[in-house]
């Protein structure tokens, strides 16, 4: 060993990095202080024997494939991995050289360990989030989804690891949650709402916040935050359309009211002036006759829906209230070639306000007959529903109703017809409600229309 080698020995000792070389059979030639505290060795148990007889745990460690990549390869190696014996974290970097290896190593275990800590801290974040939680590349693919996010669209993480944010996206929605997206991607955190599509087909309404993924100043891809809000759309547009009834009853409660004194005086003149009109006067007169009642029954409508009338609840035989019905409204079907054909179980009397019911069932069997402009059939069903309650089903061959404007009936004036009042479904609506009942309507355009109407037998609150 000449002098230059002497010093560099004690140079190495003397370093804060663990230090070792070994020849080209990978026995030790050389064990720095740091070495053999760190593996806890002592040096001369170690030099001259082989690196893996002595550490044979590492053979199945990544040191091993490192240590002679870098021998085979003669390239430098770094790399940090865990050694269990010594339940320690090591830093390596390795050098290669015509005589064998050297290697340096730091003991990184509470770096390691709090990083892993800190990595945890962030995976109890995303995995055990409520909200739906994912990212993208800067394309659009997946990342990485929780199990909210799984829970949310009904996908499995591969589906989505293999698929973009597009396909899931409504197709009336996308062009908007791309613009928002790409903003995202171009750095600026983005809030919408918009509507994503379940694996079963439904529409699910989210709220969607996007961050960008910002590592080392640039934007590398989008994080994604996303709340289901469907329920509360549903209660939204539920109370928009309860407010809507609510002011439109106290309007019209003074106006019907207004309206029906005046009305009364010009029917009965009426009556008094066509007794001895000309006759070919008569005509006018029944077209005034005609629009008087119409008006009549548009307040005699409007007043029900808006006055808390006194409301007599007795027990009472539902199958007969249909059958008044039916009689009463027989002609009327009669001229439009429709046939009512009522079928009923014995149901039990059922406590309610019988005119009430009355007017419900006239205001559906009217509306069937009308959804039938050159004849049909309609079908009533009395029977006993689950939980005791009774059910009450009108279904027409008429022209049904286009999906997307089932939400508006019930909505007060919402009529499709030329002389139509669009109160009818509202009024109906109002009084299932009083009872503590429930009404449904399920239509499909041109084949028919069925109104199901569930009451309880006994009033509940
Ligand atoms: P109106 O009958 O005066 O139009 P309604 O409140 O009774 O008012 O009904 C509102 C609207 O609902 C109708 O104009 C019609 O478009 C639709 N509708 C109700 N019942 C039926 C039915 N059985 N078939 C088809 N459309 C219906
Ligand atoms: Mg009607």
């Amino acid at each position: 060993m000449n002098q230059l080698e002497i010093v560099a020995l004690e140079i190495l000792d003397r370093i804060t990095d663990g230090f070792f070389s070994v020849d080209t059979n990978w026995n030790f030639t050389y064990i720095n202080s740091e070495a053999t505290r760190l593996l806890f060795r002592n040096r001369e148990d170690l030099l001259g024997k082989n690196i893996w007889y002595e550490f044979p745990e590492a053979v199945h460690l990544e040191f091993y494939e490192q240590y002679n990549k870098a021998v085979n390869d003669q390239v430098p190696v770094t790399f940090s991995s865990f050694f269990p014996p010594l339940d320690t974290w090591f830093e390596v970097r390795a050098y290669p050289s015509a005589n064998g290896l050297s290697v340096y190593f730091l003991d990184v275990t509470t770096e390691k360990k709090s990083a892993s800590e800190k990595q945890q801290h962030y995976k109890s974040l995303f995995e055990q989030n409520p909200d739906a939680v994912f990212s993208f590349d800067l394309e659009g693919n997946y990342l990485s989804v929780n199990s909210a996010m799984k829970r949310l669209l009904g996908y499995t993480e591969k589906e989505f690891l293999q698929s973009s944010y597009l396909p899931l996206v409504e197709e009336a929605e996308l062009q908007r949650t791309r613009s928002h997206y790409e903003k995202a991607a171009a750095g600026y955190t983005q809030n919408y709402e918009t509507k994503a599509l379940h694996k079963d087909g439904r529409v699910v309404h989210v709220s969607v916040t996007n961050i960008p993924i910002i590592v080392d100043h640039e934007v590398v891809g989008v994080y994604g935050i996303a709340k289901d809000i469907t329920d509360q759309k549903a209660t939204e547009l539920q109370l928009i359309k309860s407010e809507k009834l609510s002011a439109v009853g106290q309007l019209s409660a003074s106006i019907a009211h207004e309206i029906r004194n005046p009305l009364t005086a010009l029917k009965g003149f009426l009556q008094i002036m066509r007794s001895s009109a000309p006759s070919k006067e008569m005509s006018y007169y029944e077209i005034m006759a005609d629009e008087i009642a119409r008006i009549e029954q548009i307040t005699g409508e409007l007043l029900m829906a808006a006055k808390p009338q006194v409301q007599h609840f007795h027990y009472e035989n539902l199958t007969d209230i249909l059958h008044d019905v039916t009689k009463l409204l027989n002609s009327q079907a009669l001229i439009n070639r429709v046939n009512i054909h009522v079928n009923t179980e014995a149901i039990p009397l059922v406590y309610c306000v019988a005119h009430q019911l009355k007017q419900v069932f006239i205001n559906l069997i009217k509306n069937a007959i009308e959804s039938m402009p050159s004849g049909g059939d309609i079908h009533v069903f009395i029977g006993n529903s689950q939980n005791g309650q009774v059910y009450l089903k009108i279904m027409d061959q008429g022209c049904g109703i286009p999906e997307d404007l089932l939400q508006n009936i019930g909505i007060p004036f919402y009529t499709t017809k030329q002389k139509g009042t669009g109160l009818g479904m509202m009024t109906s609506f109002k009084i299932i409600e009083s009872h503590g009942g429930r009404m449904e309507i399920s239509s499909k355009e041109e084949e028919g229309t069925m109104v199901t109407i569930t009451l309880p037998v006994h009033f509940v609150e």
